[in-house]
């Protein structure tokens, strides 16, 4: 590509960084910015470096947050004795958007994969069994893709909470939700925590 100047020419390889984002779309991006009022870009930029500055991870449960601990972790109207396992935080947003589960959650941040050198402690199994070993949870739900890792990190999962008086349970199989939970349609990931079974 050829730029005429220099302050476009950054701004567009700045765009270019982000994923799905190609030099193409990034130049029309950054002329639709260009094509607007300056107080536009000013608001664009300040939403980015505030949420880059501010945003954190709930220490309790590892959800995306505003403050230490996250929003669903403080709700008192939330069921705290069922712990829903997940692998990341989009997983936790397509869950809520079912309206099908008051209870809290834990990111683990990825699953077990021998072959991708990930191990238990590259995770977050550590503070999982450490909100469990506390006390007061009765169920675990599994809310993990029905891959060769994630049934890994399933069985590694029970295992681990074997000792603990708690009920351990997966979500739905058989109903095809592609891989990945953000991917499944809202009815079927709803109906696949509702109809949860128990693990063995
Ligand atoms: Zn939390």
């Amino acid at each position: 590509m050829n730029f005429s100047s220099k302050l476009l020419e950054d701004a567009v390889e700045a765009f270019a960084t982000l994923p799905g984002i190609g030099k193409k779309t990034a130049l029309r991006l950054v002329l639709h910015l260009v094509g607007q009022d300056k107080l536009i870009t000013k608001e664009f930029v300040s939403a980015i470096g505030n949420m880059r500055e501010h945003i954190q991870k709930c220490k309790v449960c590892h959800n995306i947050s505003d403050e230490s601990v996250c929003n669903i972790c403080t709700d008192k109207r939330r069921d705290e004795t069922t712990i829903c396992v997940v692998e990341s935080i989009r997983d936790i947003m397509a869950i809520e958007e079912t309206a099908q589960f008051r209870g809290m959650y834990h990111v683990l941040g990825g699953v077990i994969s021998p072959i991708g050198g990930i191990g238990p402690d590259d995770i977050n199994i550590k503070t999982l069994l450490e909100r469990v070993q506390k006390g007061g949870i009765v169920e675990i739900i599994m809310a993990i893709s029905p891959t060769i890792e994630g049934d890994t990190t399933i069985f590694y999962l029970s295992n681990q909470l074997k000792s603990f008086n708690v009920k351990i349970s997966t979500i739905a199989r058989g109903v095809s939700f592609g891989g990945e939970l953000e991917y499944a349609d809202g009815l079927t990931l709803g109906r696949s925590i509702v109809a949860r079974t128990v693990y063995e």
